[in-house]
């Protein structure tokens, strides 16, 4: 694994951190040491470094602002990649915005409200990047990131790079192609609208408001940890099975919202592990519905949580 941190190096790549771990980069705040993480300093760096480091078949993880993975406690040995450190977040054409890969969408949101477009009112609440919440079909408030996205530059597993139109992404509810075929956000556009009335900020304002009184988003967790089963709501059945604030040593359900497992210490991945596994079994006995985990799950052997 040396022979990464010194190819990054000798070609001026960017950062490459070796006393990471997942604890430090997710907002759930657990998960074991991670080899190597490295901070590209532009897109084309990233390339180059994939080229070198794909044909290795050792571990590649990119993690964007970590607020929807779940990292096992083992150490991970390979690479985890963040965009954060990119110079340029995002650039206007008219109403086009092309937005770099660790763009946060909190900002942009902001920074739309302010310039007066209005379309991205709904990302205020998610603490993504826009490679995450692309990847992820990040949604709230009756929109989906399939919404506001025209294209996206994308690399294949096997380096290839090409623009794909919104049509060609398979969005799904918290689904894309990205997720099917391991395909990497280098670049989205989105499409926004110019909104005069002067209240966009006023209404990402109230989104967040409501939203801080229905989350527990002071508390260290990864949003929604199960998605919703169709015509049924996972926080509910959740309730029904009488787990609102039941804990795992440190692993808990909150009490604010029961869909939300939260990390209240120091809690191990495997207690939350637990924890979800009692949750499905238990709705699964009583209601006989799957509950599929929304969360990613990073570097365990042979769990699946449908
Ligand atoms: C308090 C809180 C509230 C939340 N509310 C919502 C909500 O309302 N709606 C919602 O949909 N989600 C919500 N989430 C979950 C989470 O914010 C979203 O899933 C988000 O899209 C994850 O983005 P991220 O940048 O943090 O990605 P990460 O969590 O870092 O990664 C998620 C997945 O995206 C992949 N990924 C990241 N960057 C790239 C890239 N450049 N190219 C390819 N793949 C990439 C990762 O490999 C991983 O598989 C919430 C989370 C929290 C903590």
């Amino acid at each position: 694994m040396d022979d990464v941190k010194k190819f990054v190096l000798d070609h001026k790549l960017g950062e490459i951190l070796e006393n990471k771990t997942f604890k430090d980069c997710t907002t759930l705040q657990v998960g074991g040491k991670i080899r190597f993480f490295y901070y590209p300093n532009s897109i084309e760096s990233f390339l180059a470094f994939h080229k070198f480091y794909r044909p290795s078949g050792r571990p590649l993880f990119i993690i964007g602002a970590g607020s929807n993975v779940f990292a096992s406690d083992a150490d991970f040995e390979g690479v985890v990649v963040n965009f954060s450190k990119l110079p340029l977040k995002y650039y206007r054409i008219g109403d086009t915005f092309t937005c770099s890969p660790g763009c946060s969408v909190v900002r942009l949101s902001y920074d739309l409200a302010r310039l007066g477009y209005t379309g991205g009112e709904f990302l205020s609440g998610i603490p993504a990047t826009i490679g995450g919440a692309v990847y992820m079909n990040a949604g709230a408030n009756g929109l989906e990131m399939k919404d506001i996205l025209i294209s996206a530059k994308l690399l294949s597993k096997d380096g290839v790079v090409r623009d794909y139109e919104n049509s060609e992404l398979g969005f799904g509810y918290r689904k894309s192609r990205l997720q099917e075929e391991g395909l990497i956000v280098l670049e989205a556009k989105l499409k926004f609208q110019k909104d005069e009335s002067g209240d966009v900020l006023k209404r990402v304002k109230e989104m967040k408001e409501k939203r801080n009184k229905s989350q527990p988003v002071d508390q260290k967790c990864a949003g929604c940890t199960f998605q919703n089963p169709s015509g049924h709501s996972a926080w509910r059945l959740i309730d029904q099975i009488g787990f609102r604030g039941f804990k795992i040593n440190n692993a808990q359900v909150s009490k604010k919202h029961c869909n939300f497992l939260i990390n209240n210490g120091d809690a191990k991945s495997e207690d939350l592990l637990e924890l979800i596994k009692r949750i499905q079994k238990n709705v699964k006995e009583q209601f006989n519905i799957d509950l599929k985990c929304e969360w990613v799950l990073v570097n365990f052997d042979n769990v699946s949580l449908f």
